[in-house]
């Protein structure tokens, strides 16, 4: 039957159908759209019964509102920018479901914009001791210690509680507040009218808040948050990508980066006790792509040691920053090849719209390190033996819907190349990369678009149960944990398939 549809498919490109083939033109019709249906991702996920009704009503909604967004395009969550979609998805019951839908795993988030804004604003900007600076540029620098040089501060440092106390109203100082690590903005079409804008602003908040999280009490604070965040939305493990800066404590005491990881580890040991459902995350080291070759040997230097310290723990290497201005992976090569043979590689690439650039060629790169996935892999569908190889390597690619938006690769989601490996049954992981920077908050929002924009209008539960299924498969648990973590899975997917068929989700 395979390879008959197979054939046909061959025929009907060659338009010869009609002359080649004994199927009724309707026959043939629908003959290649189930194989389309049986290509793509989830196209063999098996439902059992219960799955299968809660299929049909997710389908009623997700129709419904496809439907509504097809008739008012200024309501078409899917097709929105982020920034004006969000009180849409907000209100919709597709994201309802999607929020209480147990997600497995997220396979590509950066640890400083994990977190949402609105917690950095209502909880880490009321910490006492908190100031703040402005750069000659006019950023702001936060932290809870005064090092000038480091901050490239040119104003003096003042408390942020003075600050806000002095102010004529504290809910706009904490909106202005808030601003320094959010790109939310109803416009931006208009703020960011290029990929270098919006970069250059969210570049610099890592900057903003980097000081301030390295002091050991918010620090702890902020990563207990982001594990809460997690959890709440239902994601049951992570692996975070972490340049494990030096910490600080108030009496401006610094403790080594080996402490970075075991207060990491320690954080993560108690929040599983108190959540046996929750796996934990493991450490991806990222450096920046942008550092002179000497600095980046030190960085493998270093991750070597924490690597050889906590191997299970820190498990890999990447390089960030924006790909286009950074060094491209061929270049940087010698330092690469200091790295641990035990250590895996998740490098980002092809993070760009550039064709036949050094950006997209990072892919091929990443792909002769042998890299264990790819982060984002946006320009690999402009490259078939790429993309090819990925598919029979079963290297899972990294898709970040939101953040390639609101990064400037693409607006209208239904754009996305995903839509193509979902299509293609490349392997797929969908992962929310900085939420915190964005307006978002764990990973349902780029679950939504998934679903809705990068997925065809007739996907459901099956192309969802192999997204959530395929993020525990292309982690790197180890077999055991990987075990238990599908039975973990399995058990809250069943409970919230339950839910749903009494019908306390929609
Ligand atoms: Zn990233």
């Amino acid at each position: 039957m395979w390879r008959l549809l197979v054939v046909l498919v061959l025929l009907i490109s060659q338009n010869q159908i009609k002359a080649q083939t004994s199927l009724s033109y309707e026959q043939a019709r629908q003959a290649v759209l189930t194989a389309e249906e049986e290509l793509m991702t989830g196209g063999h996920t098996y439902l059992n019964t219960q799955e299968a009704k809660v299929d049909d009503i997710f389908m009623e909604y997700k129709l419904g509102e496809l439907a509504q967004g097809f008739r008012n395009a200024d309501q078409n969550a899917a097709a929105l920018h982020f920034f004006k979609g969000k009180p849409l998805i907000d209100r919709s019951n597709i994201f309802r479901f999607l929020q209480k839908m147990p997600k497995g795993a997220v396979l590509h988030l950066h640890n400083t914009a994990s977190v949402s804004s609105k917690w950095v604003v209502d909880d880490l900007s009321y910490m006492p001791g908190l100031l703040r600076c402005t750069t000659a540029t006019g950023r702001s620098t936060l932290s809870f210690r005064r090092t000038p040089k480091e901050h490239k501060c040119q104003s003096q440092y003042v408390l942020v509680a003075d600050e806000r106390r002095n102010s004529l109203d504290r809910q706009v100082y904490d909106r202005n507040f808030e601003r320094l690590i959010n790109l939310y903005t109803p416009v931006p079409e208009l703020e960011y009218p290029t990929i270098t804008k919006v970069w250059d602003r969210f570049q610099d908040m890592f900057d903003v808040l980097g000081d301030a999280l390295a002091y050991l009490p918010a620090f702890r604070a902020y990563h207990w948050q982001m594990l809460e965040e997690l959890y709440n939305d239902n994601v049951m493990y992570a692996e975070i990508r972490t340049s494990c800066k030096e910490l600080y404590d108030a009496s401006g005491r610094t403790f080594p980066r080996e402490r970075t990881i075991r207060e990491m580890y320690a954080l993560n040991d108690k929040f599983v006790k108190l959540h046996p459902d929750f796996l934990g995350f493991k450490i991806i080291f990222a450096v920046y792509r942008g550092y002179e070759m000497d600095r980046l040997k030190e960085k493998v230097e270093e991750f070597r040691q924490l690597h050889e310290l906590m191997p299970h723990f820190v498990i890999g290497f990447d390089l960030v920053g924006q790909e286009d201005n950074g060094k491209p992976l061929f270049t940087i090569l010698p330092a690469l090849r200091d790295l641990p043979p035990t250590a895996r590689l998740f490098l980002h690439g092809g993070e760009t719209n550039w064709f036949g650039a050094s950006t997209d060629i990072n892919l091929l790169d990443a792909l002769l390190l042998n890299t264990t996935r790819i982060g984002h892999g946006y320009a690999l569908a402009k490259h078939p033996i790429l993309m090819n190889a990925v598919k029979t390597r079963q290297i899972a690619v990294e898709v970040s819907p939101i953040s390639n938006q609101v990064l400037h690769l693409v607006w209208d989601l239904r754009n996305h190349p995903g839509a193509q490996y979902l299509a293609l049954d490349v392997p797929v992981v969908i992962c929310n990369d900085d939420p915190g920077y964005w307006n978002a908050k764990g990973l349902s929002y780029d679950f939504y678009y998934a679903i809705m924009s990068l997925a065809p209008n007739n996907a459901g539960l099956r192309v969802l149960k192999s997204l959530v299924w395929n993020s525990v498969k292309y982690s790197t648990l180890t077999e055991e944990e990987q075990t238990r973590a599908f039975r973990i899975l399995e058990l809250s997917w069943s409970r919230f398939i339950d839910k749903v068929l009494q019908g306390s989700v929609f």
